[in-house]
């Protein structure tokens, strides 16, 4: 189906593969034990957090577990951006999210199905993204992540700019998306996704480069930077949000290493996707649809980047 987007959703190739950073490894069976406690007592979705399970973690005592932030209403919507804070330990630094699809894919195939050129090949500019069983868009999911991100950022004091915001009849192009990142020198990228995989697969992983050169793409010199941001990010989204790590990808350790995306080949600043999930799983998708789920998503995500940022 259309929604399995070439540019993400099929299962990568098992490569590159490297052991976790010890900080990232020690993180995982906190929060694998967090989520083995959760799946006996069934707790509501919402419940879900890193909770005890993290704070018996040694490697989380230097930064203690925090606590889970202000659960928002389902159907919330996202905070409006606040005005950046000037002097907030983000200044300075520039940090582009890239909402994976828009919403609007789908009423220009043959626009988003046109080729662009990714390094190492031709590839779809863009994808119409999958979606829960319910019909709740991918699209939809990524721009809500993505703007509840923009807000914990800003807070932060960094300069953050979206690649879109469903501002635009379709795209951008895969290409055009890992342009605004480079064109911005920004510090930072994160393109954000959820899965459309087959039912019973779970949890979370992180993409990163692999290194490629080829025609216009090189990743060599943002392979190593973007594996640091990536395991922050990884490490903190275990503890922010107590999902575990993809049971289908990476061998349980959330990361996965990819040549096949344009939004990474054509990078030159650091840069990762993120799958928060998989829209395909009912529970899974019981918590992409949740709006307090996608905050603690947003925040896991702003303490990786942040992490990362200051170093
Ligand atoms: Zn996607």
């Amino acid at each position: 189906m259309s929604y399995t987007g070439p540019d993400h959703d099929p299962a990568p190739p098992r490569r590159g593969r490297r052991p976790l950073t010890v900080a990232v490894a020690a993180l995982v069976p906190g929060a694998l034990l967090g989520w083995l406690v959760y799946e006996a007592v069934g707790a509501p979705a919402e419940e879900r957090t890193p909770r005890r399970a993290t704070a018996s973690s040694p490697a989380v005592t230097s930064r203690p577990a925090d606590p889970a932030p202000t659960p928002a209403p389902d159907d919330d919507k996202p905070s409006p951006s606040p005005t950046t804070a000037a002097d907030g330990p983000l200044k300075g630094k520039v940090v582009v999210i890239d909402p994976g699809h828009n919403p609007e894919n789908f009423r220009h195939p043959s626009e988003i199905n046109g080729k662009v050129d990714i390094g190492t090949g031709r590839k779809e500019c863009d994808t119409t993204g999958t979606s829960t069983n319910s019909g709740y868009p991918e699209a939809d999911f990524t721009l809500d992540v993505a703007h509840r991100l923009r807000a914990l950022l800003q807070q932060q004091g960094a300069t953050v700019k979206l690649t879109h915001d469903a501002d635009r009849p379709y795209g951008p192009c895969i290409d055009e998306r890992a342009r605004i990142g480079n064109q911005a020198r920004a510090d930072a990228v994160v393109s954000i996704h959820a899965d459309g995989s087959a039912s019973g697969n779970r949890g979370f992983h992180v993409i990163l480069p692999a290194p490629v050169h080829q025609g216009a793409a090189d990743t060599r010199p943002i392979v190593a930077s973007s594996r640091d941001l990536g395991e922050r990010i990884a490490g903190n989204f275990v503890r922010v949000t107590g999902s575990a790590p993809s049971n289908y990808v990476g061998d349980g350790t959330g990361l996965v290493t990819r040549e096949d995306l344009g939004g990474l080949n054509l990078s030159t600043v650091p840069k990762v996707f993120i799958e928060c999930g998989n829209m395909r799983d009912s529970k899974d998708a019981a918590l992409l649809t949740s709006g307090a789920w996608r905050q603690k998503a947003a925040q896991g995500l702003s303490e990786g980047i942040t992490s990362f940022l200051r170093g």
